[in-house]
């Protein structure tokens, strides 16, 4: 179908023209390995070099914090992986909506014979700080919580969580992947320890991303063979995706104000049209403390996936919940520990758009979706 609708930006977003302009011209012309002698190599290292400064940049860190990885879910890994066992009773929690490329390693921890804890949410997916205290004072080393929920887009209280953490000495780590070119992020203000990026969030190329580190904080390698990013990163760096990197973090740098901006009017044209339908809806997530491109809704009676495949045929991209769990039968971890029971949670539907998606895909989505709801529910 030509004019299909993209509305899966959490999953992962198209590149920014600039980026792929960019990324095009290094694949033809940047051949070096950034660790040669040669111009060539010195060519590709001062690109590798740039990509990090303009991260860095971009997230209010200075350029040697940032270690350039395969993307957010090696660099959720590689952070916990190497904190895990920092002390001889090492103690590791994060919340309940985590991406599954942090709820599974804290599991898997846990198999290993760590001390492991999982804080709960509440109905807009907000962690209870309170048992968040309570887990902490059993003497936590190390706490991750994601900034932003990528099924619900509800904003986490980051900076509370880290003033706890450090009041109890826990290491505090935050997965800021759907938060950057969204919302501010600011490491320097965030005061964590360690933050993971990505960069196809925000219009940058698939497969390269970072871990921000906090002054004298180290992470360690999860894999050896190679002195890379001060052998914190082996591997012969991706110098294309290094440089598609910069031209998204420099975008973001540039835009943030106006994205925000437009991104929160295309979210209230949609919720405003989809509240019209005459089958009841139901917005989930936290209302107020929210990312500006993202609606997670239910249509009552309306199967979620159900519901996908419809929109599909129809020409709209949308999702259920995270992408690394798609194709799985469950319902959504993050929908089920707000407390919603599993058939409800199955209605849950996400729609999530990026700094390119006009108003007039918006509108026209909007009566796509409302027509397939209509439907549905009639079969229901
Ligand atoms: N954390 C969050 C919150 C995410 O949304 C994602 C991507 N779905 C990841 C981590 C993993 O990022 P990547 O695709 O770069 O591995």
């Amino acid at each position: 179908m030509s004019n299909r609708i993209y509305l899966d930006w959490n999953a992962t977003g198209p590149l920014l023209p600039e980026v792929r302009d960019q990324m095009q011209q290094a694949l033809e012309g940047v051949p070096g390995n950034a660790s040669s002698i040669h111009q060539d190599g010195q060519r590709a290292r001062s690109e590798v070099e740039r990509a990090r400064r303009a991260l860095a940049e971009a997230v209010g860190a200075p350029a040697q914090a940032v270690v350039l990885t395969g993307g957010a879910t090696e660099s959720n890994n590689q952070v916990l992986r190497s904190h895990a066992r920092r002390t001889d009773e090492p103690r590791i929690l994060c919340t309940a909506v985590e991406h599954p490329s942090v709820l599974e390693v804290v599991e898997q921890l846990g198999e290993e014979g760590i001390d492991v804890d999982v804080v709960p949410v509440d109905g807009r997916g907000q962690p209870d700080l309170q048992a968040l205290e309570a887990s902490l004072r059993e003497g936590t080393t190390l706490v991750s919580a994601m900034w932003a929920n990528n099924e619900t887009g509800a904003v986490l209280p980051v900076h509370e969580i880290g003033e706890l953490a450090d009041e109890y000495g826990a290491v505090f780590h935050v997965d800021g992947t759907q938060a950057l070119g969204r919302i501010p992020v600011d490491f320097q203000d965030l005061g964590a320890d360690f933050m993971t990026l990505s960069a196809h969030k925000m219009g940058g190329p698939k497969g390269i991303g970072a871990v921000v580190c906090r002054e004298g904080r180290k992470v360690g390698p999860l894999m050896v063979g190679g002195h890379q990013e001060r052998g914190r990163r082996p591997g012969t760096e991706n110098v294309p995706a290094a440089i598609g990197l910069r031209a998204a973090a420099e975008a973001v740098s540039a835009r943030l104000e106006d994205w925000n901006r437009s991104l929160e009017k295309r979210r209230s044209l949609l919720w405003d049209a989809l509240r019209e339908s005459p089958v009841p809806v139901e917005l989930r997530g936290d209302p107020e403390r929210r990312l500006p491109n993202t609606l997670n809704v239910a249509f009552d009676g309306v199967d979620g996936e159900d519901m996908l495949l419809a929109l599909d045929l129809e020409g709209i991209s949308a999702s259920s919940g995270s992408a690394c769990t798609a194709g799985s039968l469950e319902p959504s971890h993050v929908i089920l520990a707000m407390g919603y029971p599993e058939d409800e949670a199955r209605e849950s539907v996400r729609f999530s758009f990026g700094p390119t998606t006009d108003r007039d895909a918006i509108e026209d989505a909007a009566e796509r979706i409302l027509s397939v709801a209509e439907r549905l529910h009639g079969l229901a």
